[in-house]
């Protein structure tokens, strides 16, 4: 039985593919402070390229940034749902910091609190949930995207710890980032496949450690490369020792759930902006709203957010606090990230030829929109994921 950490009450099946009553608070919570904070900068932060340190501040300060910390090292310890139906509150208005709170709230939290040492746990966690520490989380290299079993940073074994040299592309917020979950192989071995694959804590100060100018993207978020030069890290730093990236793989399960939530936020505020244009924009004497063309387009758009959210939903449900499984977050994800781009052109197409301008929202959703697909596997990736686990036996999930 999965109970909500904010009301510590259970989750019955009837919640199963609804939110609870606390869950809908949390997420009302999070709009109020989207809305009135995130929403009027979301532009600018795009264009400056700078971290949107004090939207973070807000949400710890209203204990939302500590969904996924568990309660006994000062969070909520909060479900995947939880942190689903916040991350949708925060993409409807500001992807950056969707993005800038993806870790905090998904997959960096959650793997520290599952598979940290009590040292590392105490901590960091602590602090990641106040919003003093940011986490990035460093798989992608220059020549090793989705075949994470081709990467070449290595951890070597030294006295007391590891000695890590290696490098990194395409990684987020290392511009003010504190602390990184580095994949790396361990050991001198041949290194074939994820076999000696695992995480580690690495402290941004640490000697060897460098962080590349930031990269320009499309969504306006800044990416950055990193290059460890014989960074020495202590024992107690280790996540996932050497064969660990297959545990860690059920973390990235949930963290699909995540950026599939960002992808829904991001069609609704579209929809949500496109109702409102239809009603005051009037060509032939009337709202543009009245022509039933556009009226299709919109619920269309409606029906796929609907299905998309059941989807990512049920899959955040079943994994509770633990994990949620590779087939539903795979089928949550690909629907969600390619829902969003749909969804979003139409919008676009709505808004007419001001939808292509800057100053108005429409084209915003669609840049923004354009990302889920990339990150945290790819559909194509899924895709194949998926075709496997249908010809696997599995527990009934629906
Ligand atoms: C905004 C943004 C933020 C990011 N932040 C981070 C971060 O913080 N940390 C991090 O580690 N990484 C991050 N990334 C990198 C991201 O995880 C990678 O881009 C992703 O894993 C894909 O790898 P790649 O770009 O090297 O593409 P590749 O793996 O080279 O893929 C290129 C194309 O080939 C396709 N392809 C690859 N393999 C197969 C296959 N077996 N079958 C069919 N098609 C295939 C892919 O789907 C894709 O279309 C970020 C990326 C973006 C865009």
């Amino acid at each position: 039985m999965t109970t909500s950490p904010v009301t510590g009450t259970a989750l019955s099946a009837a919640d199963r593919y609804g939110t609870t009553e606390a869950q809908r608070d949390l997420a009302a919570r999070t709009r109020a402070i989207a809305e009135e904070h995130f929403a009027p900068r979301s532009l600018e932060w795009e264009e400056t390229g700078a971290f949107p340190e004090p939207n973070l501040r807000l949400l710890a300060d209203a204990g939302i940034l500590g969904t996924a910390v568990p309660v006994e090292y000062g969070g909520s310890g909060g479900s995947w749902l939880d942190s689903a139906v916040v991350l949708e509150e925060i993409g409807r208005t500001c992807y950056v910091t969707a993005m800038a709170t993806l870790g905090e709230l998904g997959v960096q939290s959650r793997a520290i609190a599952a598979f940290g040492s009590d040292e590392l746990k105490a901590d960091l966690l602590p602090r990641i949930a106040r919003g003093e520490v940011v986490c990035s989380i460093c798989i992608t290299e220059a020549d090793s995207g989705s075949d994470v079993g081709s990467i070449v940073t290595r951890a070597v074994p030294v006295d007391g710890g590891y000695r890590i040299t290696g490098g990194k592309a395409l990684i987020s917020r290392l511009d003010v980032v504190d602390i990184m979950l580095v994949c790396t192989r361990f050991g001198t071995g041949e290194g074939r496949g994820v076999s000696d694959v695992g995480f580690i804590v690495v402290e941004r100060d640490r000697p060897g450690v460098e962080v590349s100018d930031g990269h320009q993207t499309l969504g306006g978020e800044r990416l950055f490369a990193l290059t460890l030069t014989d960074v020495f890290v202590p024992e107690r730093n280790v996540l996932v020792g050497a064969g660990g990236f297959k545990k860690m793989i059920n973390a990235f399960n949930g963290q699909r759930c995540m950026n599939a939530s960002i992808s829904i936020g991001i069609a609704q505020g579209a929809l949500d902006a496109a109702k409102a244009r239809a009603t005051e924009r009037r060509q032939f004497g009337k709202p543009i709203a009245d022509f039933q063309g556009l009226r299709w387009m919109l619920a269309d758009c409606a029906i796929e957010i609907e299905a998309a959210r059941a989807l990512v939903h049920r899959a955040a449900w079943n994994g509770g606090k633990q994990f949620p499984n590779r087939y539903d977050a795979a089928v949550a994800k690909v629907f969600a990230n390619e829902m969003s781009l749909r969804v979003t052109d139409r919008v676009l197409q709505i808004f007419g030829g001001h939808g292509f301008l800057r100053d108005l929202p429409a084209e915003r959703y669609l840049r923004w929109a354009r990302y889920g697909g990339l990150g945290g596997g790819t559909p194509q990736l899924l895709r194949d994921g998926i075709a496997t686990e249908l010809y696997r036996e599995r527990p009934a999930t629906s």
